[in-house]
């Protein structure tokens, strides 16, 4: 069978990633530019065609299905990134519209969370499954929702934040305004907040960590930590786990999936990380669920992931 091509782009604040991705999912040739060097849309949308420009021509011109964008806030049904707080140069610029002008090619622009689901579908390992869910760690927590394969995409093209569902009442102030969502629990911030307190609550701690302030941990340092022994660092890892398990058991209650699947930075911890989330997932599934549904980690290239899952954009 022969291979097609298209084109991943994912947008991020800082910065753009662009890949060339073959059918079988190999991300072939890949370039960036920092995406805050563009201040204006204008600027930005010069700077991302000379980009794909740049990409045909080292790859030697392949033919393209299309090109697949994800962004923070990008709404596949009106092609536009809206609202983005981290790209304001790009708020409600229609993309989609504008590149399928210039670039005679098919656009499509997504959500970086929903692409990451489309990623796995398309390339990973929901290749074979009807109903799953991508849960994406990060500064915040996304997540992509799909149902008998297709993205749920809601009324106004943006269901799936599970990240903002809340499970902690009254609990850790949520950048979206409200109190205790998934997300100041289970995301990079959230696991830092999560040390924070527990060293706090401790009162005295000499451990690794202890020549750090709260502003200069990482889910990365707490991990490194905990993997040589440090009790606070371990029980960081352990309370976001049973954050994170709870947060996958309602998904199960409302969704009923086959498989959840986790990817992002914090799930690089592996172990640390999936051992207490497993446990607590099964701790607190709804019983006709048990044995039904698996957490696994993401079965795409941390590096890729987000290439791959905007080139799964225009594969549907
Ligand atoms: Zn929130």
């Amino acid at each position: 069978m022969s291979q097609t091509f298209a084109i991943g782009i994912d947008i991020g604040g800082t910065n753009t990633d662009l890949g060339l991705v073959r059918s079988d999912g190999e991300c072939l040739t890949r370039l960036n530019f920092p995406t805050t060097d563009c201040t204006t849309a204008d600027t930005f949308v010069e700077r991302l065609c000379a980009a794909i420009g740049e990409l045909l021509e080292k790859s030697g011109s392949p033919t393209l299905l299309g090109i697949g964008i994800g962004a923070p806030n990008g709404n596949s049904l009106t092609g536009c990134i809206e609202e983005a707080s981290n790209l304001p140069q790009l708020s409600n610029l229609p993309l989609k519209q504008i590149l399928e002008e210039r670039l005679h090619l098919p656009v499509a622009v997504g959500n970086d969370a929903n692409a990451a689901a489309l990623g796995e579908m398309v390339y990973g390992g929901a290749k074979d499954l009807q109903d799953f869910v991508t849960i994406t760690l990060g500064t915040g927590v996304g997540s992509g929702i799909v149902i008998n394969r297709r993205l749920l995409l809601g009324v106004h093209g943006n269901a799936g934040e599970i990240g903002h569902s809340i499970l902690v009442p009254d609990g850790r102030l949520c950048s979206c305004g409200r109190r205790g969502c998934v997300e100041e629990y289970a995301s990079a911030r959230g696991i830092c907040k999560t040390f924070a307190e527990l060293r706090q609550a401790k009162g005295s701690y000499n451990g690794m960590l202890d020549g750090f302030a709260d502003n200069q941990l990482s889910p990365k340092l707490i991990a490194e930590a905990a993997q040589q022994g440090d009790a606070l660092s371990i029980e960081t890892f352990e309370r976001t786990g049973y954050y994170l398990g709870l947060a996958c058991a309602n998904v199960v209650s409302h969704l009923a999936p086959q498989k959840i699947f986790l990817m992002g930075g914090p799930t690089q911890a592996g172990s640390l990380l999936m051992n207490p989330t497993r446990k607590s997932f099964d701790d607190n599934l709804l019983s006709i669920y048990k044995s039904q549904v698996e957490i696994e980690l993401t079965h795409l290239r941390s590096n890729d992931a987000a290439i791959l899952g905007a080139a799964a954009l225009i594969n549907l």
